[in-house]
């Protein structure tokens, strides 16, 4: 095992690799920006080294800085946590050129996955339903294009190979409109992905966002770790997250979970990863795979058992899985809500000074975040200043215990989210479960204030 870590991320994610890291008696390295100097795990940190001002593209995306930091230090491992160089397929090169573990997929596998046609043509060769849509790429031919769509059958969605984060897409109606849009996509994706590959894809009117996680070794043994249900979106950004996803067949479930369990093996994968997918009419359609820990890997971990960090760190170390596909086993219901540092209904980011800061307790919760009483959110980052995780029996009493938790949460000085999340919880729909990924726009719209 490794004796010491370097961790290039901040936030939630840093402290909780670091605990990851203390837990399992290694050492760890933070690396900071000058943003962050007063954050938690700075302060608990084996050692801290400041890579750089506030920008992230001078710090948190500063490769040689981060490896320089590596080589004074001596770690041996670099976790990238989820953003930032996670899911950067020359950042991982540089670091195992370095002579360091980097702490996920190979190169090859980041890059595969990291190209959204590649990677729905790979899914497609392992047996893994996808949305109908182009065989690859766009051509060039309008004609072509014209005639794509029209088999495929409108709406399509127009999206950037390169895109991320919810941006390079383009829902299209009407056969008029295409033209047009592939051609402002492509654009759009040259500019700010550096690639102006385009395909299209069946537009899913009203689907669920449910995913797959997987953990694979490096001796080609793969497995998933139940789904999870992440259809309450803004701007497709997820806010709240559970595991199982309410009311799917298990049998279905198991069957899609075992399709990307033998996609792992088949294209060689290697640690954490999950598998998206859209669910409509009883049926999975992949999207994307992400390459990386994700934001909710929390409600996994608390129907599993499984420290999905720790194992990330086991499987990078050469280690092979301590279990198999059967010995997982789904215990519960677990629900996540994303705290946010926004104003609750516009979603204006609210940075500053945590007057007060009263988390949440009691059986079956979890909470986190690096943010304490006095402690200042910086402007220069994502808006997530923690999670608020509960586990239940049932799903009736995991959302009793999130309200409860939700009642016990204090956050003064700043504005955030919880209001927003207090009533979702006892909202109807959302409480019968199996609401859509457009289900929290619609809500928002209604309750505009
Ligand atoms: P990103 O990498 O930017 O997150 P995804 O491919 O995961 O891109 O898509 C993000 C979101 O866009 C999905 O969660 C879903 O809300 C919407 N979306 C993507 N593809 C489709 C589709 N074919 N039909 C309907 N909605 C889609």
């Amino acid at each position: 095992m490794f004796k010491k870590i370097l961790i290039a991320n901040r936030g939630e994610i840093a402290l909780r690799i670091q605990r990851a890291c203390r837990e399992m008696g290694i050492q760890s390295v933070v690396v900071y920006s000058e943003a962050d100097r007063e954050a938690k795990y700075v302060k608990l940190a084996d050692e801290a080294v400041c890579i750089g001002p506030p920008p992230s593209a001078q710090s948190y995306l500063n490769m040689p800085a981060i490896i320089a930091t590596a080589e004074v230090t001596d770690a041996e491992a670099i976790h990238p946590g989820y953003g930032f160089l996670s899911e950067n397929a020359d950042f991982a090169e540089r670091v195992e050129r370095s002579g360091f573990v980097f702490i996920g997929p190979t190169p090859e596998a980041i890059r595969l996955m990291g190209d959204k046609v590649s990677a729905k043509q790979a899914m497609v060769r392992a047996g893994v339903p996808c949305v109908p849509g182009s065989d690859g790429e766009l051509p060039e031919d309008p004609k072509e294009i014209l005639r794509i769509a029209r088999a495929v059958g409108y709406p399509v969605i127009v999206k950037a190979a390169g895109g991320g984060g919810g941006r390079g897409m383009r829902v299209v109606h009407t056969e008029a409109a295409l033209l047009n849009a592939v051609q402002t996509t492509r654009a759009e994706a040259g500019a700010a992905f550096g690639n102006p590959a385009v395909y299209l894809e069946r537009f899913l009117e009203n689907p669920r966002h449910v995913e797959i996680q997987v953990m694979a070794d490096s001796q080609r043994n793969a497995v998933w770790l139940g789904e999870r249900d992440c259809s309450m979106q803004r701007r497709h950004q997820k806010i709240i997250e559970e595991a199982p996803a309410p009311g799917i067949p298990r049998r279905l479930v198991e069957r899609i979970g075992d399709r990307c369990a033998a996609a792992c093996k088949k294209i060689g994968y290697r640690g954490a990863g999950t598998f998206e997918f859209l669910y409509e009419g009883g049926e999975f359609y992949f999207i994307e795979m992400n390459t990386r820990v994700q934001v909710e890997h929390p409600v996994t971990e608390m129907v599993t058992g499984i420290d999905i960090v720790q194992m990330q760190i086991r499987v990078a170390a050469g280690e092979k899985l301590p279990f198999t596909q059967r010995q997982i086993a789904l215990r519960g219901h677990a629900i996540e809500c994303r705290v946010n540092a926004e104003d609750p209904y516009r979603f204006v980011p609210s940075p500053g000074r945590v007057t007060m800061w009263h988390p949440p307790g009691g059986p079956g919760v979890r909470v986190d975040s690096h943010v304490y009483t006095n402690y200042v959110v910086p402007s220069n980052y994502d808006s997530m200043i923690g999670k608020i995780i509960v586990h239940g029996d049932t799903r009736e009493q995991a959302l009793a215990r999130m309200r409860t938790a939700l009642q016990e949460t204090v956050v003064e000085g700043i504005q955030t989210n919880v209001a927003l999340h207090r009533e979702l919880m006892v909202d109807a729909k959302f409480v019968e479960g199996g609401t859509s990924i457009h289900y929290l726009e619609g809500w928002l719209a209604q309750h505009r204030r």
